[in-house]
């Protein structure tokens, strides 16, 4: 596995990542990056993550074999439009974003041939941004979810495919329908009722504040983590996978709502069989390879010189 010129729209914590581990894997030629921000590129180029990086879609994936486009979602659209004047009908497009049916109908419409497009999702990720929080093991054991459309050939797909298994990745692929589903519960509402908590929390006057800082356990101490989460990025997936986060969130409020009760009429019997269950899921994930330790970013000194 080996492509010769790789085009990177976008170069953060996941596409900057995947540029590492390429590299490592010895599996990539040349890599262009695209980024809007001089401090992004500079930095980009400083900690190795590119050979080249400019501000223009188009001149990036200029001769391009494969293009991965690694933007927040609500921008894929307007990226893979300012790509199309210089992208080969024969370059395979992916990209990387967190909801995928949105993507694909924002994506699609602009590329010349849609059977080279590969839409994906690395199932892995920290709570830091730019090109300063890519690090090449991210992907090490992790599952990457490809979510190809009717149109995709099957040849596209499986270098797609290769690219994410030379990085370490554990491949599946669903339609962009059923990942949004599944991500929605997984994922998107865990987010969601994470930002809720850390928001009441920021919501109490300075004092309670204060006190929840203070002695402030494992549990809060979590959900921070999981709040410090991009805003762009989350807005973004709250917006474009509406329906599913509506639809686990109607789910969720019915069983907060049954557990509120239980609390209220002292049911003690229904709160324990409810966390006797949810101890065996956490079983089944760790047994599915899913409970790792989140990485944090490396030190910049790991850039390579
Ligand atoms: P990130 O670290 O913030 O990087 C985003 C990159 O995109 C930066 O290089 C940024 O540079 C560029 N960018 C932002 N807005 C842009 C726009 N409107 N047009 C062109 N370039 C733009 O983000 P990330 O965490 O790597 O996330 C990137 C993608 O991966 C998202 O689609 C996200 O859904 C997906 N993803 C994230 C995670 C995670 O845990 N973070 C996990 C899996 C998948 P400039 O601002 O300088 O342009």
């Amino acid at each position: 596995m080996r492509i010769e010129r790789l085009a990177l729209i976008g170069i953060g914590l996941i596409i900057g990542s995947l540029a590492l581990a390429l590299r490592k894997a010895g599996a990539v030629g040349e890599i262009v990056a695209c980024a809007r921000g001089d401090a992004t590129r500079a930095r980009a180029l400083e900690r190795g993550l590119c050979d080249r990086a400019v501000a223009d879609p188009a001149e990036a994936v200029d001769g391009a074999e494969l293009v991965v486009l690694g933007v927040p979602p609500g921008a894929c659209g307007d990226v893979a439009r300012a790509m199309r004047r210089r992208l080969s009908a024969e370059a395979i497009v992916s990209d990387v974003g967190s909801v995928k049916a949105q993507i694909v109908r924002d994506v699609a419409p602009h590329l010349p041939d849609r059977r080279r497009f590969v839409p994906g999702h690395p199932v892995a990720g920290t709570e830091h941004s730019g090109p300063d929080a890519a690090f090449d093991s991210l992907f090490q054991n992790r599952r990457c979810i490809l979510t190809p459309i009717e149109d995709t050939d099957a040849a596209a797909v499986v270098r797609v495919r290769a690219m994410w298994e030379a990085v370490g990745a554990r491949v599946d692929t669903m339609t962009p329908e059923h990942h949004d589903r599944v991500l929605a519960i997984t994922s998107h509402l865990p987010h969601l009722i994470a930002y809720t908590i850390v928001g009441t929390v920021a919501d109490l006057e300075d004092e309670a504040r204060t006190e929840v800082f203070k002695y402030a356990a494992g549990g809060f101490t979590d959900f921070t983590r999981i709040a410090a989460s991009d805003p762009t990025m989350w807005r973004d997936v709250f917006l474009n996978n509406r329906e599913a986060v509506l639809e686990m969130l109607g789910r969720f409020t019915e069983d907060l709502v049954a557990l509120q009760r239980a609390i209220r009429w002292g049911e003690g019997e229904k709160l324990f069989e409810l966390f006797t269950r949810t101890r065996a899921i956490r079983r089944g994930v760790i047994e599915a390879g899913q409970a790792y330790q989140r990485q944090p970013a490396p030190p910049a000194s790991n850039a390579r010189p």
